[in-house]
């Protein structure tokens, strides 16, 4: 198979889908690798770089020129495809819940799609899983940003001028970004609590050593929805929420949110008047504010300011760790063309009753067949 890798076009997007080490994997599997000029630039990665590693490196084109498989990390525009062999399998961050008439587009150009973004949450596609890989850097960087932004030391310190007290660090969703958020602030010196909707989330903070902040006086709450998600929770349960988060935020000087519910506007969970409750100087990241917020206020790609309070709202987190996140993002794609490699074909196949590929597969034969898409 000939695999080609973009450089992403798209505006503020450092990623890159290969790095030299899956270069070097998929030559040994078999494959011709061709890498877009200037690919690996945002991580770190020369042209050069690639060419050791075994791939040609040339223009869209000629990179894409008779390519059987195209990996991206955002959905690339159709036209500059177009040279890929027909039946090509584009893989990619293809935000298959997103703009439904891009995703037509490729059927109409008979380019078979795969989202990254709908690989099942099952074991056997745990390596493959980007949601997780790239969540995780984020709740990382989160926190960072958090410090960055903040006048004060995370740590307590004893000084010989007096004793600077620990920050206070609340995060909000505790799933994979959560779960690093807590462990980073913690490795910081705050001392961190954490709340989720999720029953289960509390063993889990706990065990990183923060403090459950959780909804108790509304009975029958699970929170867990389908595939270990989130579910849209009961008016009375937000009202608790809300209460709870009240009485708690305004002792915190540091929020890190991160909740998602799947295919539903990320919940809000601080308000501006919670906000006004906070000590000057404090600092809130909002990671779902891409998702519309789960802060009053955020703006996405920007810091902003309300009531002496920083609103952190930077867009694609896990991109500004590039090259983590380019490393695990190609070992996740290279995961997945192993895991389907057919070692006579010399290429993957992806049967069609397999359920990795019938959770990522969106488009092929010039028609949409993701069974997501289609109930839509
Ligand atoms: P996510 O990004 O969809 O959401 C982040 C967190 O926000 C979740 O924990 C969610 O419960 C929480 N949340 C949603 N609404 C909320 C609200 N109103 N208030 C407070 N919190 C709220 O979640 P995720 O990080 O993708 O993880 C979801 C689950 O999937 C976790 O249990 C995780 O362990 C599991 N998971 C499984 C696999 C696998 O088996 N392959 C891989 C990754 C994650």
């Amino acid at each position: 198979a000939r695999i080609a890798v973009l450089n992403e076009t798209a505006a503020a997007e450092p990623r890159v889908s290969a790095t030299p080490e899956t270069v070097k994997k998929l030559v040994a599997l078999g494959a011709t690798l061709a890498v877009e000029a200037g690919a690996g630039a945002g991580a770190g990665i020369a042209d050069e770089d690639y060419r050791a590693a075994g791939a040609t490196v040339g223009d869209r084109a000629a990179t894409v020129a008779g390519a059987d498989i195209l990996l991206a990390v955002r959905p690339p525009d159709r036209d500059s495809i177009q040279g890929a062999t027909s039946g090509a399998v584009l893989i990619g961050a293809l935000e298959p819940a997103g703009d439904r008439g891009r995703i037509d587009g490729y059927a109409a150009a008979g380019i078979e799609t795969m989202a990254m973004e709908w690989i099942p949450r099952i074991t056997r596609a745990q390596s493959m899983d980007m949601l997780s890989s790239q969540a995780n850097l984020a709740g990382y960087k989160a926190v960072l940003d958090a410090a960055a932004h903040y006048g004060r030391a995370f740590p307590m310190m004893m000084t010989a001028a007096g004793t600077i007290p620990a920050a206070r660090v609340f995060v909000m969703g505790v799933g994979v970004a959560g779960l690093q958020a807590i462990a980073t602030a913690r490795r910081l010196g705050a001392q961190v609590s954490a709340t989720d909707v999720r029953a289960a989330t509390r063993e889990q903070i706990l065990s990183l050593g923060a403090k459950p902040i959780f909804v108790e006086a509304v009975k029958g709450i699970e929170g867990e929805g389908t595939g270990g998600y989130a579910s849209e929770m009961s008016d009375a349960y937000k009202q608790a929420q809300a209460e709870l988060v009240s009485a708690h935020i305004a002792r915190q000087d540091i929020v890190i949110t991160t909740a998602l519910i799947p295919g539903r506007p990320a919940p809000r969970l601080v308000s501006d008047a919670q906000i006004a409750t906070m000590r000057a100087g404090s600092v809130l990241v909002d990671l779902a504010v891409e998702a519309g917020g789960n802060v009053e206020g955020a703006v996405a790609g920007e810091v902003v300011e309300r009531h002496g309070v920083k609103i952190v709202g930077y867009r694609n987190v896990p991109g500004r760790l590039a090259a983590d996140a380019s490393a695990l993002y190609a070992r996740n794609i290279l995961n997945l063309l192993t895991a389907f490699w057919d070692k006579d074909a010399g290429r993957p196949a992806f049967p069609d009753d397999d359920e990795i590929v019938a959770g990522m597969r969106l488009t092929r034969g010039g028609q949409v067949v993701n069974a997501r898409l289609l109930q839509q």
